[in-house]
């Protein structure tokens, strides 16, 4: 893991943004599986499936069976985990509900907000290399509490056509309406534009690789989308206070995500920067995805020295890190000066490992910098809302003229005399 300065860390990282690049093959077989799905329908999505799946299905739906025999099958300890997890997450998630507002802003007129949920959803959970249940949850749960009425989960099956009875279990938990075993860009296509299986849906929401984030970028504006997720990314802020131990192990715990996750330690100590480079050394070789977590650390991982705290604050600012533990002495004052940040974890007991699972925020986070702009995903995610606007006959004839005035200086007479002509009628 390197050490570096705040400045060397900056010039870094806007050298990076430069030279990155599109990735234009992974666009030029996207868009194909798009245009396919969109011509082909179901026809094309056993075909995808079973060339990069190499799984051969008649059905693309889980059967009632598969339903039933998951509940059996899965490992009851995991099943206790995800029940608490999953009545944590409600409980969090709950506190997020937007309700309807209307209110008497002027004498005679009364202004409002109506909420309503998003009609369908589908949720894109991945399959390719591991299990993440704890994705079911996390996007169906908040989408359940927004009052969501369909709910559907496209994920890739194995070699022989099954889908983890993990998933199965926590899509049951969370009360997911189907499954459709497919995944890939051709899942997005289908949630996007639909297909004889599959219904089209209002939002898809829902990480996964590369191909999968493409064809959701792809696909917005036909549809909505929650957001492109990057690399998993974590950043520590620590001091001579912060145990060297629990902050390396969790950088760690991201680099082991994928080879270009970003685990990044600032802090304002010399001495505290080189225990943790030895540390992590130590600690990654202990790993069973030692290899995954090696390559990250090696290629991205940074301990960055900021000359003081005001320096450290600004530095994590830039980063705008989807993952932030501070782990420092004062760890709340710290928290008041930070404006971009996913998640933000205050003192030694809060290893992100916690969000990720069972403290109840959401674990969908704004990655590569986004938190300067974008939030958790949430309940707000799966609601919209409509304006509301009534006038009594005296507080229209104040504000006609007005109305007028704007409406010609533009050019829409129409609009105007749509006011007028109300106007003439009442006096
Ligand atoms: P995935 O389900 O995202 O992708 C598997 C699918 O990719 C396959 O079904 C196939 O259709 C498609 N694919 C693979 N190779 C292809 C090719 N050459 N051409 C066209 N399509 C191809 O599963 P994955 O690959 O394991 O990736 C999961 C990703 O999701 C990882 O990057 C992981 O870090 C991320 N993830 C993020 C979160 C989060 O909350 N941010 C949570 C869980 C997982």
């Amino acid at each position: 893991m390197k050490i570096v300065t705040a400045e060397a860390f900056k010039e870094e990282r806007c050298r990076a943004l430069e030279t990155s690049a599109l990735t234009s093959s992974v666009d030029d077989t996207v868009l194909n599986i798009i245009q396919t799905v969109r011509k082909e329908g179901d026809a094309a999505l056993f075909r995808y499936t079973e060339q990069f799946d190499g799984a051969k299905l008649d059905i693309l739906e889980l059967s009632e069976k598969e339903w039933e025999r998951a509940m059996f099958k899965v490992d009851p300890n995991v099943l206790g985990a995800l029940t608490t997890a999953k009545e944590q997450i409600e409980q969090y998630h709950r506190l997020q509900k937007e309700k309807s507002w209307f209110e008497q802003v002027r004498p005679g007129v009364t202004l409002g907000q109506k909420v309503t949920p998003i009609e369908r959803v589908g949720i894109y959970v991945p399959g390719g290399k591991a299990v993440y249940p704890s994705t079911v949850l996390m996007n169906v749960l908040p989408a359940k509490i927004a009052g969501v009425k369909e709910i559907y989960i496209v994920t890739p099956p194995d070699r022989e056509g099954n889908i983890s009875p993990s998933i199965i279990a926590a899509a049951k938990l969370a009360g997911a309406d189907t499954i459709f075993k497919v995944g890939g860009a051709q899942a997005i296509a289908a949630l996007a534009y639909g297909t004889e299986t599959i219904p089209k849906v209002d939002k898809i929401t829902g990480p996964g690789n590369q191909y999968v984030a493409r064809a959701k970028k792809w696909v917005f504006g036909d549809v909505a989308i929650d957001m492109i997720a990057g690399p998993s990314e974590i950043c520590i802020f620590a001091d001579d206070t912060t145990n060297v131990s629990f902050a390396a192990a969790d950088l760690l715990s991201q680099a082991e995500h994928d080879e270009m996750a970003n685990a990044i330690c600032v802090t304002t100590s010399d001495s505290f920067a080189e225990e943790l480079q030895k540390e992590v050394a130590e600690q990654v070789k202990q790993l069973e995805r030692y290899e995954i977590a090696n390559a990250s650390i090696e290629q991205f991982g940074r301990i960055i020295i900021a000359n003081n705290i005001e320096e450290a604050h600004d530095i994590i600012n830039f980063i705008a890190p989807e993952h932030l533990e501070l782990m420092n002495e004062d760890a709340v004052s710290s928290m008041q000066q930070i404006q971009h940040a996913g998640a933000i974890f205050l003192g030694p007991y809060g290893p992100e490992a916690l969000g990720d699972y069972v403290a109840g925020p959401n674990h969908t986070l704004p990655t590569s910098g986004t938190a300067r702009f974008a939030s958790p995903l949430g309940v707000y995610d799966f609601m919209k809302k409509s304006s509301i606007i009534h006038y009594t006959e005296e507080a229209f004839m104040r504000e006609a003229d007005a109305v007028a005035t704007i409406a010609n200086a533009e050019q829409l007479t129409g609009h105007a005399k749509s006011v007028l002509i109300r106007k003439e009628f009442f006096q």
